[in-house]
């Protein structure tokens, strides 16, 4: 098998693959700026200002422990940590939201402690003790050194592809694959072997600032969040932007994180660096995953969106098995049927 694009999606089907003894074949053009590659790697079980359970998040979750835990025995290190997340209200409305559903969120909720003289929160707020945070920058570099020659540093031009309906060949390397899976998050928006996705990305800046003194392991979210990378240094984040769609970083950017992190972090902090990506978001938010409806020999899994860590190993195990034949993959999660037009 023929993986194209060695992100979050690429790099969990990898795994799945190897888990299982099959042979591939993952190509990656490293951009730094690929989503995982700046992407927080949160898990966080309550979302949004709706503060509604992540969809579908207790399935999800069993099949990224599992999954993580053979990666940390294989790679002999810690990748998918429990990282605590404290929520302050950013108004009323969500203070009052909260209070009406507590104990009806299905997951552990405790009560703010917090010190006042490095965070404000005059509305109060809440923890989230079972939150995790995956390493995703180094889950993705020590798991490509891991699977040493199967990985190639290239870029697929799928045009230049030969298409077969039960083989595709790459010409440039003169070899043949049963199937190659386009794991390209964002970049598969160019793809033009499938009928367009209903993608709807957005752009995310963050910044790595140096907060001396600081000293706080949790995940400060009010809108925009905190979290100590080491030592001093701490990244903050992050926008959304569904207009540009550039992995360029930008002024506005900068100035909507610091001024957003000004309303509750006390303490003064410098930025030492600012970069960008963007999520692959499609319109239903779902993923979507499965062999294209026309080549047996082309497949995708793409549609991460904003929530890759916790997602990418169950939608992985499903691609696998409808690869193989061995399973099938959710209704709502499948490619759609060939378009009239094409
Ligand atoms: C600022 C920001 C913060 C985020 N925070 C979180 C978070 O806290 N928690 C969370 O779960 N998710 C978060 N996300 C979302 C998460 O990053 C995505 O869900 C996930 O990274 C998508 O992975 P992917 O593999 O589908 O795509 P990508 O990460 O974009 O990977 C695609 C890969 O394919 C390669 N590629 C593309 N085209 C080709 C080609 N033709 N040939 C070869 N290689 C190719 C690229 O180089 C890239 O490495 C965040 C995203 C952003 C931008």
């Amino acid at each position: 098998m023929l993986i194209v694009g060695g992100g979050l999606a690429g790099t969990t089907l990898a795994w799945t693959l190897h888990f299982r003894g099959q042979p591939f074949v993952l190509v990656d053009s490293g951009d730094p700026s690929s989503a995982s590659r700046v992407a927080a790697g949160f898990v966080n079980p309550i979302t949004g200002q709706r503060l509604a359970l992540s969809w579908n998040y207790a399935t999800f979750l069993a099949a990224a422990e599992r999954f993580y835990t053979k990666v940390e025995v294989e790679l002999n290190r810690s990748l998918f940590v429990r990282r605590p997340m404290v929520r302050l209200f950013q108004n009323e409305l969500e203070r009052d939201r909260f209070t009406r559903k507590a104990g009806t969120f299905g997951v552990t909720t405790g009560a703010l402690h917090l010190d006042k003289s490095r965070f404000a929160a005059p509305l109060g707020g809440f923890e989230l003790p079972d939150a995790r945070q995956l390493h995703v920058a180094e889950y993705l570099r020590a798991s490509h050194a891991f699977f040493g020659e199967r990985v190639r540093v290239a870029r697929i031009d799928p045009t230049t592809l030969a298409v077969g309906s039960d083989h595709l060949r790459v010409p440039e390397w003169n070899e043949a694959y049963r199937v190659a899976v386009f794991c390209q998050g964002a970049a598969g928006r160019a793809n033009p072997l499938f009928d367009p996705l209903p993608f709807a990305p957005a752009k995310g800046e963050m910044l790595m600032l140096r907060i001396p003194g600081l000293n706080e392991d949790r995940i400060v979210n009010r809108g925009v969040w905190i979290v100590r990378e080491s030592g001093d240094i701490y990244r903050a984040g992050s926008t959304y932007d569904r207009n540009r769609l550039d992995t360029t970083p930008t002024a506005a950017g900068r100035a909507e994180i610091e001024t957003r992190l000004r309303e509750f972090l006390q303490v003064p902090f410098e930025v030492v660096d600012h970069v960008a990506g963007v999520r692959p978001i499609l319109d239903d938010r779902k993923p979507t995953i499965g062999r294209h409806p026309r080549w047996n020999s082309l497949a995708l899994f793409n549609g991460l969106g904003s929530k890759g860590s916790l997602q990418a190993p169950y939608f992985a195990e499903q691609l696998a098995n409808g690869l193989s034949n061995t399973g099938t993959i959710d209704a709502d999660a499948g490619l759609a049927p060939p378009s009239e037009s094409t």
